[in-house]
């Protein structure tokens, strides 16, 4: 079988850290004689300047047809307002292609600094829903500002998709040592949408009674959650809730260069480090290439899963064992992990580990 998976670099550090993210795991899938057709899909500032828009037209028609990409970061806080060539493309493809289900995992290592030990935490956000519909896609609702001074923002929760995320949650938790779910919401004052969400999320935990379920209240889990980590496992949110724990969760184990991501539906999935593009450090080589490399190994997995290919799994497993191994030996690190090796040398330390 062969695998069509497309390059998507972004903006600023995406062009360094995507790159290594490749170079891993072609390096990972050559070991494993898995066949990749990769696919360079031009998008956002480099797009732009050669194509005239950040989402050239074809985009979604060619993503369409692959079985997933990679998305490097979008520098879109700095794109010009207004014009319709400069397009975010992140959100447009959550939505085009219904990426609902977004899998961010925060561990620690022993020898990197991180507020709290043994950290081994899945989070399933919903990314299609809530308060973060994106107001410009979804016109009608979203955010507006109907006079001055005052903006109505609107919070979209359906049974549809949080069964599905719920469900999501489970199945990963089934692979898990821990085999616990714990559903976060605020169904005390959203009586309607946190409460369908939560209700779903009953439903769900009744069908699987080999899982561990428990509900916790968004604030008193953001607490909880920098007082004792240890005793999460997977944790399903919103998307507003998640947006905001997923960062609380990667200050935890040692910053946004240490969180990768995958967003998902049932059909494609998208491998991207939930990093932006960083401009203050863009091409100076010191980018940590971790969140990427990550994220394409995770690509791997849900591909080796949802595609029935074994050697996308035995490619993953590669991968994730040569990442302990450069970060165990501490040789090669960013700045960000203590370290003063390059974006490169760190990319090809990886790369070399799964070699030998
Ligand atoms: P950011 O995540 O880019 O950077 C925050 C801080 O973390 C910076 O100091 C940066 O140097 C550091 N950092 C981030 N990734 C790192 C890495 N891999 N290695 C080492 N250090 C790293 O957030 P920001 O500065 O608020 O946003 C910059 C741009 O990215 C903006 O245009 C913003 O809109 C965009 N953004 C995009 C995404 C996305 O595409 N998913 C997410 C967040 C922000």
């Amino acid at each position: 079988m062969t695998l069509t998976i497309g390059i998507l670099e972004g903006d600023d550090i995406g062009l360094e850290v995507v790159p290594e993210c490749v170079k891993v795991m072609k390096q990972a899938a050559s070991r494993t004689k898995l066949d990749i057709d990769w696919q360079p899909v031009p998008i956002a500032r480099k797009a732009h300047e050669l194509l005239g828009h950040t989402v050239p037209p074809g985009t979604l028609e060619r993503l369409q047809s692959l079985d997933g990409w990679l998305l490097g970061p979008i520098g879109h806080r700095e794109y010009p307002k207004g014009d319709p060539t400069w397009v975010n493309a992140h959100p447009l493809f959550r939505l085009h292609f219904g990426l609902y289900a977004n899998y961010k995992p925060f561990v620690s290592y022993p020898n990197l600094p991180s507020l709290h030990k043994d950290i081994d935490l899945l989070f399933l956000r919903e990314t299609t829903e809530g308060f973060k519909v994106d107001g410009n896609l979804f016109k009608g609702y979203g955010e507006f500002m109907p006079v001055q001074g005052m903006a109505i923002g609107i919070c979209v929760t359906t049974e549809l998709k949080s069964r599905l995320i719920a469900e999501a949650a489970f199945e990963a938790a089934r692979l898990r040592p821990r085999r616990k779910v714990t559903a976060v919401h605020k169904n005390t004052v959203y009586r309607y949408g946190d409460e369908l969400f939560a209700q779903e999320c009953r439903k769900v935990a009744a069908k699987n009674p080999d899982i561990a379920f428990e509900e916790v209240i968004v604030d008193t889990f953001a607490m909880r959650l920098v007082m004792k980590p240890q005793q999460y496992d997977v944790i399903v949110t919103t998307n507003l809730y998640g947006d905001i724990l997923t960062d609380e969760a990667a200050g935890l184990i040692g910053g946004l260069g240490l969180a990768p991501g995958l967003n998902a539906s049932e059909r494609i999935a998208m491998g991207q480090a939930t990093h932006g593009s960083a401009p203050d450090i863009a091409g100076k080589d010191i980018a940590n290439p971790y969140a990427m490399i990550m994220s394409g190994k995770m690509l791997l997995e849900w591909l080796g899963t949802k595609r029935n290919e074994p050697k996308a799994h035995e490619a993953a497993v590669l991968i994730e064992s040569a990442m302990r191994k450069v970060i165990a030996e501490s040789r090669h690190l960013t700045r960000d992990l203590g370290g003063n090796a390059g974006t490169r040398e760190m990319g090809d330390a990886v790369a070399r580990a799964i070699e030998a």
